[in-house]
């Protein structure tokens, strides 16, 4: 197996991933870093969870720590989707740059534009920003990309679901031509694929297949649960008992589909007297920076999400991720579960399905390439839930319940039988 020092990276570099723990590159960083060493452009299919920022972040570090930092001209430019994966990619390149005089910025939406502009005037090596607000400062004039030495831009793929390949078409054309340019994308699709053929000079394509990456940690499972809901019985207290059931559960990111299931599932998660705080696009970031840092402490045990935050959050330990809705793109599966079971420790990732959600089950199996087992353990035996026990059912929202005791009664945890 290669070595760090194997792809070429300097000194300062090894002795720092080797503080990190990190002991051998990922695939995606053994088949990426030689590559971008000699300055050729990268076009890296690859998922979250396979060490693609250090992939791109420790090219761009080798190439540019020699430079030198120019007032509103860096050098350096990593274009992320989100608020969130910006910061995560901020965070990283932080620590791998440790040993170097590097600076950095970070050029995000929703908040000041005076700090950054700060920085700007400094001068700053590198940028990691999303695309508006990197554009806003272009447009104000607060930099110049004709600096620019070497540009990555991660999840591609999202960049076109959040409507930003016009943004980032932009950005791209006011990059020299013969720059360097690295591109991860989860999947490439016929958009992605004009872009690169546009802007990339005859990419180094890397395909890491998403088998043998993130999920090979994680336990995934599926359950299905209509036999239960009906109008009294809904998937929250499905949820609710879960976790309060579920022993080797320690903290989880709960998925819903939309914003304001969010709001309402921590809601009730709070009312059973769980630490709990909510992430979505509406809230600003100063809310969002928040809600992370109490999960990433443990203040609370449940971060209740929509996608936003799905990509970007890297946080060791995460024991479950829940799909309280199954996702209705198949890609926000593989980040949603991407939350855990990272950094070489196990997670378990549950999808609370019905029978309507199969379509979409589908697709997500299709895309994983594999089968989901279906789990019983949440469900009653079938015969308790026939026709003669629909009263006790209803019975069930009507049943007082606080967080010591399960909420559903046992009789509906016996094993399923078909
Ligand atoms: P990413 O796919 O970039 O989101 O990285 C996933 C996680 O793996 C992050 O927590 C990284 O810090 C970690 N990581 C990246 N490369 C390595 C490596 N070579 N060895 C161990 N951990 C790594």
């Amino acid at each position: 197996m290669a070595t760090f020092k194997d792809l070429g990276l300097p000194n300062f570099l090894i002795e720092t991933l080797d503080v990190l723990g990190y002991e051998s590159p990922t695939r995606v960083q053994s088949a990426a870093i030689p590559e971008a060493l000699l300055g050729k452009d990268i076009l890296g299919v690859s998922q979250t969870g396979t060490g693609k920022t250090a992939a791109f972040l420790l090219p761009i570090i080798t190439n540019l720590h020699k430079g030198r930092t120019r007032a509103r001209m860096p050098r350096g430019l990593v274009l992320c989707p989100t608020r969130e994966l910006a910061a995560q990619v901020m965070e990283n390149f932080t620590t791998y740059s440790e040993k170097t005089k590097l600076s950095s910025a970070l050029l995000i939406g929703g908040v000041s534009f005076k700090d950054q502009d700060k920085k700007l005037d400094r001068g700053v090596d590198v940028i990691i920003a999303t695309p508006g607000r990197l554009l806003d400062h272009f447009s104000r004039g607060k930099l110049v990309m004709t600096g620019i030495e070497i540009l990555a831009i991660d999840e591609a793929d999202r960049m076109l679901d959040m409507g930003f390949i016009p943004d980032v078409t932009k950005i791209l054309e006011k990059i020299p031509h013969a720059r360097q340019k690295i591109l991860f994308s989860a999947t490439i699709g016929e958009e992605i694929e004009i872009l690169t053929k546009k802007f990339l000079r005859n990419a180094h394509r890397i395909e890491i297949s998403r088998s043998a990456t993130v999920t090979k940690n994680v336990d995934q499972s599926l359950v299905f649960i209509d036999k239960l809901v009906n109008k009294k019985v809904n998937k929250s207290y499905f949820l609710v008992d879960y976790i309060l059931k579920e022993k080797e559960l320690t903290n989880a990111i709960i998925f819903c589909n939309r914003k304001k299931d969010v709001t309402q599932l921590t809601n009730i998660i709070k009312n059973k007297n769980y630490k709990a705080g909510e992430i979505h696009g509406d809230l600003n970031q100063e809310a969002r920076t928040d809600v992370v840092k109490k999960f990433k402490n443990g203040d609370i045990k449940f971060l209740i999400a929509s996608d936003v935050a799905a990509r970007g959050l890297d946080i060791t330990n995460v024991s479950h991720v829940i799909n309280f809705d199954v996702p209705t793109n198949p890609e926000d599966y593989v980040h949603r579960i991407g939350r855990t079971g990272r950094a070489g420790k196990k997670g378990i990732a549950i999808t609370l399905a019905q029978k309507a959600d199969g379509p979409m089950i589908d697709n997500i199996q299709t895309l994983i390439n594999e089968k989901i087992n279906v789990t019983t353990f949440l469900l009653p035996s079938s015969n308790l839930v026939s026709k003669n026990n629909s009263t006790e059912l209803n019975k069930l929202s009507k049943i007082p319940h606080d967080s010591e005791k399960p909420f559903l009664p046992d009789f509906l945890f016996t094993s399923f039988e078909s």
